[in-house]
């Protein structure tokens, strides 16, 4: 079985790596490090002791590339150390400003997410006279022969990148610019990378994708044999009954009913949907191109809460985006008082050069109507999120163990099958292990439980 752990070998050359942005990123940035340790390569934590330093970045939101430019600034003090030492900036961001990087002369090398595999031998091409830039965008790239090496320090839960790209063009949204087209990975290398992972001592597998309800494997010889993502979550879920089975991210236009009953057929299928819902108007959700409508949505919530009364269900939401007046946020307010969320990544909208909205649409919200905006959104979530909580107080839940608090080295913290984050006390359980728990109280953010 292939070592699917850092290699700290000192007689090797050492690459830093830096990962920006997603759970996709992170996996990439894993795929990476898989690559370049069969190239003799080894993993240091120690910027200042490797050969090779390189910036997985995300591009999704402005600030998101104005801290990567802040940190690139940072590599030029390496670089002025050591003169030999090779700066790249790979994903995201590579694949969208391209050779405006190397023009900051710090960056000897720019990958964007289809060329992982070129990356050994741009780095062994690099010279101060000839940087190295590969940004093609591949229809077949999945990486799927590719085991990745888990840079997590848990060694408890791992994402699995089931598919790359995406093929919605929603208005607002780079990512298909970056990742391009969308591509399935063949299921049984998914399935292989499943069962490492359990046999590694793995609890915990994330099928990763940017519209995971889009998957679909074709097989070549027969229908039949096709794979939806309904089919893929069973075959995963069938490894082992304690191996739990997370996702991400569904598409509401896309999550059907045998989703959803699949999740309800196993116990081991967290029951938690993020369903990035982003609008709750529908002028707003046409505009964006999201091809749903506010009913649509709630009737999708519905469904989910009907099939799995205690399924977790956590969104995304854009606050100003283009035109958006008050009874559109008004409309954003409501929806999400109706679905009830138990969380929400929320932010304000950030234009990016190159998008369908960035073209047609003026950016025409002001700075400070955004703000306050998203202020409300994010008051109403914290309320929401506590009225969530304070339901689960007194239930009993099913807790895998992630690692010791942060705040008290006398209590462990864990996520139960909702997705929410429990604290409780060690009793001398270790990460690792399932441990069943009875909330006593809770935050906003936490559940606190006692074990029972
Ligand atoms: S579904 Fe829309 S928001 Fe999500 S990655 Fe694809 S284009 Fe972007």
């Amino acid at each position: 079985m292939k070592n699917i752990r850092p290699i700290t070998d000192e007689s090797r050359p050492k690459v830093y790596i830096e990962t920006y942005g997603c759970q996709m990123n992170v996996n990439d940035s894993e795929v990476i490090l898989s690559i370049l340790q069969d190239h003799g390569y080894a993993l240091t934590e120690d910027i200042s002791r490797a050969d090779v330093i390189l910036a997985n970045t995300c591009s999704i939101r402005d600030n998101a590339e104005q801290r990567i430019w802040g940190r690139i600034d940072q590599f030029r003090l390496q670089k002025e150390r050591r003169k030999d030492v090779i700066i790249g900036i790979v994903g995201c961001m590579a694949e969208r400003l391209k050779d405006k990087l190397l023009d900051s002369h710090i960056v000897d090398l720019v990958a964007g997410p289809d060329s992982y595999r070129s990356l050994p031998d741009m780095i062994a091409a690099v010279t101060p006279d000839s940087p190295q830039m590969n940004v093609l965008l591949s229809r077949e790239e999945t990486y799927a022969d590719i085991t990745p090496v888990r840079m997590d320090r848990n060694g408890v839960s791992a994402y699995i990148s089931i598919m790359r790209g995406c093929n919605n063009v929603c208005s607002y949204c780079i990512v298909p610019y970056t990742r391009g087209v969308e591509r399935s990975r063949d299921p049984r290398t998914i399935v292989k990378e499943a069962v490492d992972l359990y046999s590694n001592g793995y609890k915990e597998v994330n099928l990763l994708g940017q519209n995971v309800d889009s998957y679909l494997w074709k097989d070549s010889e027969s229908a039949d044999r096709d794979v939806n993502f309904a089919q893929l979550l069973e075959m995963v879920a069938k490894i082992s009954p304690d191996l739990r089975v997370r996702f991400s991210t569904s598409h509401p236009k896309d999550i059907s009913d045998e989703v959803i009953y699949t999740m309800a057929m196993y116990d081991n299928i967290c029951r938690h949907i993020h369903l990035p819902v982003q609008s709750g108007s529908n002028a707003m959700l046409e505009k964006m191109r999201r091809k749903y409508t506010r009913e649509w949505y709630l009737e999708r919530v519905r469904k989910i809460r009907s099939v799995m009364p205690d399924c977790g269900l956590t969104t995304d939401i854009i606050a100003g985006f283009c035109g958006e007046t008050e009874q559109d946020h008004r409309d954003t307010l409501s929806l999400m008082e109706e679905a009830a969320f138990d969380a929400a990544f929320m932010f304000q909208y950030s234009e990016r050069p190159g998008t369908l909205a960035a073209r047609n649409y003026p950016d025409d919200v002001p700075p400070e109507v955004k703000t306050a905006r998203l202020n409300e959104i994010i008051a109403l979530q914290g309320r929401l999120s506590r009225q969530s909580n304070e339901k689960d107080v007194g239930k009993r839940f099913k807790v895998l163990v992630e690692g010791v608090s942060k705040k008290n080295s006398g209590e462990l913290f864990g996520r139960a099958s909702n997705n929410k984050v429990c604290v409780f006390p060690s009793g001398g359980h270790e990460t690792g292990d399932y441990v069943e728990v009875e909330v006593v109280s809770c935050t906003s953010a936490t559940l606190i439980a006692r074990l029972v």
